[in-house]
């Protein structure tokens, strides 16, 4: 697969965009992260699950880590039989919004996919068994993987539409700020993590956190696009993301994602952030906070979660434009803020306030 390489943040999000992607069938996505690392010149890795890790180093102070998935639910085909083939749904989708469904099935090195229907969904012992109608019968064969059918990614100024929202701009941020390190040269200390499999339970996220990939003291960044809620809303600005639907994350990190912003907010009066506890998902920081990393999340509130809208159809993921390029600014600041920029550097400040009271108090 030849990969051209663009290299602003929108461009890294629309070449991302446009992969077809699904649980345990990454590849492409995987492809073309590989290919603007390259560019780039920035060193990366797989590690024995095929999570990607690249590093940015440069001098010493915190180290962070910026991760993302690179999957989203989709379908995978384990059975055909003329024009109807089998499969199975892999991803939070309502099964009642599958029926009717136009996907796309990709096999090999088929880089349009071939358009299918799903018929029919049933559950079986927990898994979303889907029934296909293939449009070309002897198109598709069993290993071939799908997505939503809903037409080329739109990457504007104001809107990002597309099939694969989640997580693909979460791995877009995470390359745009290695990027910039990289052109700036800044100091920093930084990984971008590309995880593999999130959407049937951080499968990929957990087995590199289990094998201590990454230092324990690094600070775990969850990127991620997460359903739109009070206190999260489109258009806002990038959301600080102090806990998702399973646990509330680390105060260290949480305080210097929210030193980053307040400083950014202070020097340009077009930025905006919330911080919101997230609780419409579970993320990837719970899963590292478990194992005793310093987690945060940084999210970007989301419209037709997981491609289903109220009505119970299928419709493209949406984001503001705005927000992403917000969320990158401000992973830039942080992960290029002193080392003292801390919950420990606070603490310290505030022991110096408290000197005075100390005997009156004793
Ligand atoms: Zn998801």
């Amino acid at each position: 697969m030849t990969v051209s390489v663009d290299t602003g943040p929108l461009d890294i999000l629309r070449r991302l965009l446009e992969q077809p992607t699904a649980p345990f069938h990454e590849v492409r996505v995987l492809t073309v992260i590989g290919a603007i690392l390259n560019h780039w010149g920035i060193p990366f890795r797989s590690d024995r699950h095929g999570n990607l890790i690249a590093r940015y180093q440069n001098g010493r102070g915190p180290r962070w880590a910026l991760m993302a998935h690179t999957d989203h639910p989709g379908v995978e085909i384990t059975g055909v039989r003329g024009g109807t083939a089998h499969g199975t749904f892999l991803g939070g989708v309502r099964p009642d919004s599958l029926p009717g469904a136009r996907v796309r099935l990709f096999c090999g090195d088929d880089a349009q996919g071939q358009p299918a229907t799903i018929t029919a969904t049933r559950m079986v012992g927990g898994e979303k068994r889907v029934t296909i109608a293939l449009e070309r019968p002897g198109s598709v064969s069993p290993g071939a993987f799908g997505t939503f059918d809903l037409g080329a990614p739109t990457v504007n100024e104001k809107t990002v539409a597309a099939i694969a929202v989640d997580d693909l701009i979460g791995c877009a941020t995470a390359l745009s700020v290695l990027a910039w390190l990289k052109s700036s040269g800044a100091r920093a200390r930084v990984w971008g993590v590309f995880t593999r499999a999130e959407e049937v339970g951080f499968a990929g996220a957990q087995l590199l956190a289990e094998a201590g990939t990454l230092p324990r003291d690094t600070l775990v960044v969850s990127l991620e696009a997460s359903k739109e809620m009070a206190g999260a809303r489109q258009g806002m600005g990038p959301v600080i993301r102090v806990g998702d639907r399973t646990s509330t994350f680390n105060g260290d990190a949480e305080y210097r994602l929210h030193g980053a912003a307040k400083k950014l907010a202070e020097a340009n009066s077009d930025f905006r952030f919330q911080r919101q506890l997230m609780s419409g998902g579970t993320c990837e920081a719970t899963v590292f906070a478990a194992l005793g990393y310093p987690a945060v999340g940084l999210a970007y509130p989301l419209v037709n979660y997981h491609n289903m809208i109220d009505d119970g159809g299928i419709a493209r993921e949406q984001v503001a434009t705005a927000d992403y390029l917000g969320g990158v600014d401000l992973l830039e600041t942080a992960v290029t803020a002193p080392a003292g920029d801390s919950l420990a550097g606070y603490y310290r400040r505030l022991t110096r306030a408290t000197a005075r009271y100390r005997k009156r108090l004793s």
